[in-house]
């Protein structure tokens, strides 16, 4: 039996990430970036006014003030996507919007409130100008942006939104990322059915099919269920034969000790080279690992809890390393326990837990019986608290490290 962090270490060592890919940028969302993107413009591409109101030349307003206003001829109305007809000159402006290009001659933008039209018969031929202002107010400059030639995003970042938006500036409409892993899920158990199946005697249906889809999911995983197969020898080798071209299989039952427990046998027998059995942890224990044909293998327990546990804590970083992802871990937090837990020293202990900040603390409880079946008390989790291998009992009181889930509450 190993230990968590010498698993993991195993699993990230036997891991690599995957191939390039182009695709299109709205498609490269939370992908990660495979090339270092230049910038081929100016964005902005031109000087453009950050403000409605009127361009003119900063000089011509020296004393202004609402008392003693200014007075300017205004000579053309300028809007976001057209440019001057001509250059602006002395006691002169241009009516402008906020990103049209700024005219030539001037050299700074007066929002529209410090500003007054006179009366009615002079509307739009002049403007009052109600205070002094500086060359180059309110004139957004060509390239503060991002400058031309300049890197724009390094390769290796993922890609959000604000990423995206840069991209889409600079006209790119295909960019190369890191392709993500496709995971199939296999089911093993003589007592599993289908979702949609009617339940008899002695069967139950196949959760973690579910489950197992969505932790793939929300790791920007493609999962690919294949289904249930019996405990039986050669149904579970054909599938695992058969299994589409996947970069990871994940399989779960079939992997403790008990009599019908085939599946790491069938791993060994189709020259799956395997890491280790066991793991020093709960929930969990049994997780077989290994390589088939150099792609990852995990035969994750069949109680849902530690299936799901499982996946946490190894096929989650897996995934988000051979998509090209840096940050494998969960972020943790220092959380003050509101009960004591009992444990046995001996294995590393994760609790599903509800952790809140309250007076600029963390606090932590369990959500409930921590039986390894028990998939509601990891659904009102929004934590997972980690009690080391060597503690004892811990009691009320103590700090402890929890693992931050996503969960829709937090
Ligand atoms: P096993 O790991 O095959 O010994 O299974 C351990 C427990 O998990 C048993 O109670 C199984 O019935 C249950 N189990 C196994 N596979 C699934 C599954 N796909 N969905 C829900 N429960 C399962
Ligand atoms: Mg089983």
């Amino acid at each position: 039996m190993i230990k968590v962090e010498e698993a993991l270490k195993i699993i990230l060592d036997s891991v690599n990430v995957l191939s390039n890919e182009k695709v299109e940028l709205r498609v490269s969302l939370d992908k990660v970036l495979a090339e270092d993107v230049y910038a081929g413009l100016d964005i902005p591409p031109f000087h453009n006014s950050a403000m409605d109101g009127y361009a003119l030349i900063a000089s011509d307003t020296e004393g202004a003030s609402s008392t003693h206003p200014r007075r300017l001829r205004v000579i053309e109305d300028l809007k976001a996507g057209y440019v001057a007809t001509r250059p602006l000159g002395s006691g002169e402006a241009i009516r402008i919007m906020t990103g049209a290009p700024f005219p030539p001659g001037a050299d700074a933008v007066i929002m529209v409130e410090e500003t007054k039209v006179e009366g009615e018969e002079h509307k739009d031929e002049f403007v009052e100008i109600l205070r002094e202002v500086k060359p180059g107010e309110n004139v957004r400059q060509a390239g503060e942006d991002i400058r031309k030639g300049e890197i724009v995003i390094e390769k290796g970042k993922v890609i959000g939104p604000a990423e995206i938006g840069m991209l889409a500036s600079l006209g790119m409409d295909k960019v190369e990322v890191i392709r993500l892993p496709k995971v199939a899920i296999l089911a093993t158990g003589d007592e599993l059915i289908k979702v949609n199946e009617a339940l008899v005697p002695g069967k139950i249906r196949s959760s973690n099919s579910y489950t197992l889809y969505g932790q793939v999911l929300c790791c920007g995983g493609i999962p690919v269920d294949l289904g249930i197969v019996r405990d039986v020898r050669e149904e579970i080798r054909t599938k695992i034969e058969s299994g589409p071209g996947c970069d990871m299989l994940l399989t779960s039952g079939g992997v403790s000790v008990g009599d019908y427990d085939l599946v790491k046998d069938i791993l060994a027998e189709l020259g799956t080279e395997m890491k280790f059995w066991k793991v020093a942890m709960k929930p969990g224990k049994p997780l077989a690992f290994g390589l088939i044909r150099g792609k990852p293998v995990f035969g994750l327990p069949g109680n849902p809890v530690s299936c799901m546990v499982i996946f946490e804590q190894f096929v989650r970083p897996a995934i988000l390393k051979m998509s090209g992802r840096i940050r494998l871990n969960r972020p943790e937090v220092l959380a003050i326990l509101k009960e004591d837990i009992k444990k046995k020293p001996g294995r590393k202990h994760f609790l599903r837990a509800w952790v809140e900040l309250k007076d600029g603390w963390y606090w932590v409880k369990t959500t409930g019986p921590q039986g390894s079946g028990i998939l509601r008390s990891m659904s009102l989790a929004n934590g997972l608290m980690i009690i080391p291998e060597d503690a004892g009992e811990v009691k009320a009181g103590e700090k402890v490290r929890v693992q931050l889930l996503d969960h829709p509450e937090m």
